[in-house]
């Protein structure tokens, strides 16, 4: 089996809110070099090729630069660890074992852009993560480095904690904006992107919870090693979170583009006794399926996007012969009509008509014109949102139909 390099994960660095152990096992080295060059980070972080382990991949320095760009004044650099779609639970662990290989992340990102608010924002279900992060903050307001900080930016950091509303939908940006400044977790058209008119008006950078840990390893160790930590044209490692039909499922810290097969029966230690593998939902379970035929896929973001499919925040749920498809879609889906905020009439009704669909074709009731009833709404739906809620369930639903198309069939009344 493939050794992997571990960063993220190393056992020595699992410090807890510990400042002083993290700071000692080579924490802030990364800090110390944003500080020493300043207009060196975004540049950096270009040439390692970083891109947002939140689900898109979009690339990291094209978020900052029009932060790093805006006038001087308030700006803000969030944390994202609301972390709530089924199947993805990295954040949680990165918050609650290395919080300061975050925080330090953020406050890099802080430097680059001249950001003067940091705001970790933390599900409050996960409370052990939202108690060690608080802790972890209140370390770094207390140590010296932040009076450094604060003579760089020229006035006051702030580093605060804020509780998510624990809702699925409070993930989405915008939503963690609106959170932020006090209200509802609402989702909000875009553009403009946060990083033009974020938190009350102001640029603001929010960036998924693992994309931030990347940060101290490649300023203290630099682009070139970060890039040989990946495997092809991929860069650095990622967190992978796998379950389902395995017999090992766990977090995963692997070079980024390990191979599907590699994950799920090397990692994974294979199917559970007597199963063969059928499909995996990725994402979390928004994104087109992957099949048998796609597990020699690199686990990357443009090889998985090749497929068709998104490789989203790396979560894997693999699902073996014997499991309905149907079933999984339908709980999926369920989820996702519960988690709409009931803003874009499109969302609300057609997630909850899609679920009603479902559970009716799962439950042995459904006749041949549901079918078409799922055809067409998942023809009608993406784009019809404010976010991307309706497109992700839409596309589950539309890639179940078309690679398992006859465990529909075979369920059907009549
Ligand atoms: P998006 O593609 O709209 O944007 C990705 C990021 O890039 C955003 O932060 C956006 O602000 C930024 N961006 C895009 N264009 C920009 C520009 N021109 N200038 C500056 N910044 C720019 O995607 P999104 O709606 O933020 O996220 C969708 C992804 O989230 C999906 O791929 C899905 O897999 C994932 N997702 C994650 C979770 C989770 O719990 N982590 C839950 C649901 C969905």
């Amino acid at each position: 089996m493939h050794k992997p390099n571990q960063v993220l994960l190393k056992d020595d660095i699992r410090v807890g809110a510990d400042l002083a152990a993290w700071l000692s096992r080579g924490g802030g080295k990364g800090l110390a070099k944003a500080l020493r060059e300043p207009d060196a980070v975004i540049p950096e972080i270009d040439r390692a090729g970083l891109r947002g382990m939140g689900g898109a991949g979009f690339p990291t320095h094209r978020k900052w630069a029009p932060v790093a760009a805006a006038p001087e004044g308030d700006k803000y650099v969030i944390c994202n660890g609301n972390e709530d779609e089924p199947g993805t639970f990295k954040d949680r662990f990165l918050l609650e074992h290395t919080p300061h290989q975050v925080i330090e992340g953020a406050l890099i990102a802080a430097v680059a852009t001249r950001a003067n608010h940091v705001v970790l924002y933390v599900n409050p279900n996960e409370a052990r993560a939202l108690s060690v992060v608080r802790k972890a903050a209140g370390q770094w307001r207390e140590h010296e480095y932040f009076s450094t900080l604060e003579a760089f930016l020229g006035g006051p950091l702030s580093l605060s904690v804020v509780p998510s509303s624990g809702l699925y939908i409070g993930g989405e940006e915008t939503a963690v904006i609106a959170t932020v400044e006090g209200g509802f977790p609402f989702p909000r058209r875009k553009p403009p992107f946060p990083a033009e008119h974020g938190v009350r008006g102001s640029p603001t950078i929010v960036n998924n919870t693992e994309t931030l840990a990347h940060l101290p390893g490649i300023l203290g160790n630099g682009a070139a090693w970060y890039c040989g930590l990946g495997l092809g044209d991929a860069s650095g490692t990622k967190l992978y979170s796998l379950s389902g039909d395995v017999l090992r499922p766990g977090l995963y810290e692997l070079p980024m583009g390990t191979s599907l097969q590699e994950l799920v029966f090397e990692h994974g230690a294979g199917m559970l006794q007597g199963k063969e593998f059928k499909a995996v939902f990725t994402g979390g379970p928004s994104n087109t399926l992957l099949t048998r035929g796609d597990l020699d896929v690199p686990l990357d973001f443009d090889s998985v996007r090749q497929r068709r499919s998104r490789l989203g925040t790396g979560a894997m749920i693999v699902v073996s012969e014997g499991t309905s498809i149907v079933r999984k879609v339908a709980e999926y889906v369920s989820f996702f009509a519960q988690g709409s905020c009931g803003q874009c009439p499109p969302c609300k009704s057609g997630t909850f008509q899609l679920a009603r669909v479902l559970n009716r074709i799962d439950t042995g009731r459904g006749v041949r014109s549901d079918l078409d009833a799922l055809a067409n709404l998942c023809n009608l739906l993406p784009g019809s949102g404010r976010c991307g809620l309706i497109d992700g369930a839409a596309t589950v639903v539309e890639s179940s139909l078309h690679h398992f198309g006859h465990e529909y069939e075979a369920l059907l009344m009549g």
